[in-house]
């Protein structure tokens, strides 16, 4: 499968080149309790659209990696699935692991939070980052959305709740302070040789990349109405010259569910597939066929084999 990059165009200049001393470069995992930002954390940093970013709480189910190599210093992003409270689910089991398995590997920690509220969710991630005993540092986001006089009153209170190497406020969706929260990251960072080749801006494959803008579009579009029972399959990913043919499957639980994404007449999924099109073309530079399936299969969620599918490698 082949790797995503950047276009050749916007290909640095090799770091050689550019620079003399030593590189850094580690694997960072940005943490926390779903919908306080981290997708759309890392897709500021990364500079490419990577993550699903809908706006609803656990769309990724994912360790997704981002990289960014910038002067000196190459940063793996891990976006984890979010950790859960226990949850009879194996699907909700398998995230925890995960998201634990992905914390233990990294060289450091974002506990990213949300400064507008402070949830027992929130205390359950920052425990998980004790019991990996990873440095951590924590990323205050959503400062745009309050009063800044409120801000450090926060900072004190997270500072009394774990000796956090920094804290940084920021605003992903704004940019506020990113620059401020790299430095931070990279001064933690080993010394060592970059870990992939400066070009590339994540080391999942496109079709991975693929069954997430179709997943984004599907939860943006269908909003309330058919929650996290979504999961997207691509049976087949064929580039060609001038143009990409995907095939995808949307599984869902109920036929009820089914009836709900097809929409009258076709409506619906006419509207998602329409969306994700165009969602698809922008990311691969060229024109995309898209053909999606819905097909329901009762409990996907708590069965074994479609859980084998999702990649949660991450590292
Ligand atoms: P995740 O579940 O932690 O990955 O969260 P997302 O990145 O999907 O963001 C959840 C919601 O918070 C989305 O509606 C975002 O637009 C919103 N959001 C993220 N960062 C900010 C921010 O800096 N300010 C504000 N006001 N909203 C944000």
């Amino acid at each position: 499968m082949s790797e995503v990059t950047r276009h050749p165009a916007e290909r640095t200049e090799s770091r050689a080149e550019a620079t003399e001393g030593p590189t850094r470069s580690g694997y960072i995992a940005i943490v926390g309790r779903p919908n306080v930002g981290k997708s759309t954390l890392l897709n500021r940093l990364v500079g490419a659209k990577i993550a699903s970013t809908a706006p609803k709480p656990q769309t990724t189910r994912h360790n997704i990696t981002g990289i960014l190599t910038e002067g000196d210093t190459q940063m793996v992003f891990v976006d984890t699935p979010g950790i859960h409270r226990g949850g009879r689910r194996l699907l909700n089991r398998v995230i925890n692991e995960a998201a634990l398995a992905a914390l233990q590997q990294v060289d450091l920690a974002v506990f990213v939070v949300d400064r507008t509220r402070w949830t027992e969710e929130d205390a359950l991630v920052l425990e998980r980052i004790r019991a990996s005993g990873r440095p951590a540092i924590a990323a205050v986001n959503k400062v745009d959305a309050v009063d800044k006089k409120a801000l450090l009153p926060a900072l004190a209170a997270l500072q009394r709740r774990h000796p956090f190497e920094a804290y940084v406020p920021v605003s992903a969706v704004k940019g506020t302070n990113l620059d401020a929260l790299k430095a931070e990251i990279r001064q933690r960072l080993p010394e060592g040789p970059f870990l992939f080749p400066e070009d590339q801006i994540s080391s999942r494959s496109e079709r991975f990349i693929a069954t997430e803008l179709i997943r984004e579009q599907l939860v943006r579009t269908l909003r309330d109405e058919v929650p996290h029972a979504v999961f997207v399959e691509i049976d087949s990913l064929e580039e060609r010259p001038r143009l990409v043919a995907i095939g995808a499957t949307v599984w869902v639980e109920r036929p009820s569910q089914r009836a709900i994404v097809i929409g009258r007449k076709g409506a619906m999924l006419k509207k998602i597939g329409a969306r994700a099109r165009r969602s698809l073309e922008s990311f691969f530079g060229k024109q995309v066929y898209l053909e999606l399936w819905v097909k329901d299969k009762v409990g996907w969620q708590d069965n074994p084999r479609v859980l084998a599918s999702f990649d949660t490698t991450g590292l």
